[in-house]
């Protein structure tokens, strides 16, 4: 009797953890929502991502609380915004000893993995297994860090996190657990290397341009003063491919340079000038995101695939997700870090058989803040001992959002100084409006989502939207207060730099 009983509670037990899905996430760095076809691009297409999107549901409103790598990372781990997880720049280095959704994972008997890009500085906590590139990262020949050390990889960074991601659920897991897996590219990441499938693709297509290509920032302070990422001045002679790129294998480089030089030396031939060098340099950028894309849609593919010839389908969770948004020559940029909404909002796309309904699309207010929660919720976890800031999609992706969900979205951005030199700023977007306060200057900027959707038009002091504004100013009074954010009273010039030590100088001399 005690065996019957003993066997009974194993197999039910058994059953209990069985019905616990896996989750295979699904990462890429600076991947907007505009160079994905399930969200309507003009400019390319992603079967693979459409795939997730039509067997499951598409996010048409997923905001990031700060809009660049690092600290979207962080928030993504902790559940946190950034003043409370602690990396609020990407200067910054994780403290990896607080409480994430991984450790969370880990406790409650889910194995937990990730491979591909980390870039928190501190080495991953949390995982059983993980494999992650240094820092950024190059496109190819990567060395790759583990607890076993670091090795560097031949080949293209894509196919190759895409390969240790299919090995391990293929050779390596424990396969009486759920899986939480998460698969993290470096693409399409700055300086967007093409890789040796995609060199040629776009050959014979001329990309067109964003409405707002060639935005004069009117109006908008900050964008008109300081920024540095404008396709018409700051690419680089190596952004642009004009220069070979380095690391790369004689093979690589020889396919590199059949597809790059014939092209340069055409540019160089005709000598272009003003706008039509503008719409080169555009051109040759946008077509190498593009391509850099196209390589992880293909490796999304090989995924599914396997998902599907393994049986595991049916049991996994599939998410894909970028760190931010991105401009794709909007307002006549590159990179990310604004309030707009190109890099506010991040594509979002889920499956789940069986919970979430095919073909589905939500609109609801969601963000990277709430993905920590979510695959707590989805394990079963009830109880997390540390309160975090968001909350759990899966009513959402049950087609049961709760009455009292958000309708107002927080956001920080605080690297300034830094790359590309955006001044902070903190604001609100509510499903109508955006203010936003660059706090640093003093300058403020409200929109009309609805009569302005391209946000042209900074309507901030006009007496038509006094009452707008005022109540703008409400909402972000009371979410800086749920979120308990501080001023930031971090200085805004860099610290001068430190005069160089005089031994240290003479023993240079004499050395010299
Ligand atoms: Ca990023």
């Amino acid at each position: 009797m005690k065996t019957i009983l003993f066997l009974l509670s194993m197999t039910i037990a058994g059953t209990a953890i069985a019905k616990r899905p896996n989750i295979l996430f699904i990462f890429t760095d600076d991947h907007g929502y505009q160079a994905i076809s399930a969200y309507g691009s003009n400019r390319n297409k992603t079967p693979n991502i459409d795939r997730i999107a039509s067997e499951g549901m598409r996010f048409e409103n997923c905001f990031v609380t700060n809009s660049i790598c690092g600290p979207s990372r962080a928030v993504i781990l902790t559940g946190k915004h950034s003043h409370i997880n602690g990396f609020m720049t990407n200067g910054n280095s994780f403290d990896g000893t607080q409480q994430t959704f991984p450790k969370l994972l880990q406790k409650t008997g889910y194995q937990t993995a990730i491979f591909g890009k980390w870039h928190l500085k501190s080495d991953p906590t949390g995982f059983d297994v993980w494999q992650v590139l240094l820092g950024q990262g190059p496109y190819y020949n990567p060395p790759m860090k583990s607890p076993a050390g670091t090795k560097k990889i031949e080949g293209y960074t894509t196919d190759i996190i895409t390969d240790l991601t299919l090995s391990w659920l293929k050779n390596d897991r424990a396969k009486d657990k759920p899986f939480m897996l998460m698969c993290q590219h470096k693409a399409p990441h700055r300086n967007w290397q093409p890789g040796p499938s995609h060199l040629e693709t776009y050959n014979d297509v001329e990309m067109p341009y964003p409405e707002t290509f060639w935005d004069d920032y009117k109006g908008r302070t900050a964008a008109a003063s300081s920024q540095a990422m404008t396709v018409a001045r700051h690419l680089s002679a190596n952004d642009l491919k004009l220069n070979q790129p380095r690391g790369l294998t004689s093979s690589q480089l020889e396919s590199w340079n059949a597809a790059y030089e014939p092209k340069n030396k055409k540019f160089r031939e005709a000598k272009l000038e003003g706008k039509e060098r503008i719409k080169w340099q555009y051109q040759r950028y946008v077509k190498d995101y593009l391509r850099c894309v196209a390589s992880v849609d293909d490796n999304i593919g090989r995924l599914l695939k396997y998902l599907d010839e393994s049986g595991l389908a049916k049991d996994t969770i599939v998410i894909y997700s970028s760190d931010q948004g991105w401009y794709l020559g909007e307002h006549g940029w590159y990179d990310k870090r604004w309030m707009y909404e190109e890099s506010f909002k991040t594509p979002l796309v889920a499956r789940w058989p069986g919970v979430i309904k095919p073909e589905s699309v939500n609109r609801d207010f969601v963000s990277n803040l709430d993905f920590a929660q979510t695959f707590l919720d989805i394990a079963g976890v009830k109880q997390i001992p540390e309160p975090m800031q968001g909350h759990s999609l899966v009513p959402v992706f049950k087609g049961n959002t709760p009455k009292d969900w958000r309708n107002s979205m927080y956001y920080h951005y605080y690297e300034f100084p830094g790359a590309h030199s955006v001044r902070r700023h903190y604001g609100v977007r509510t499903e109508k409006h955006k203010l936003i306060h660059f706090y640093n200057m003093e300058e403020w900027e409200l929109f009309d989502l609805e009569k302005d959707p391209n946000e042209l038009k900074n309507v901030y002091g006009n007496p038509t939207y006094s009452e707008t504004q005022s109540k703008m100013k409400k909402e972000l009074t009371r979410l800086r207060q749920l979120y308990k954010v501080p001023e930031d009273t971090r200085p805004v010039k860099r610290a001068p730099k430190k005069p160089r030590d005089k031994k240290k100088k003479a023993a240079e001399k004499k050395a010299a």
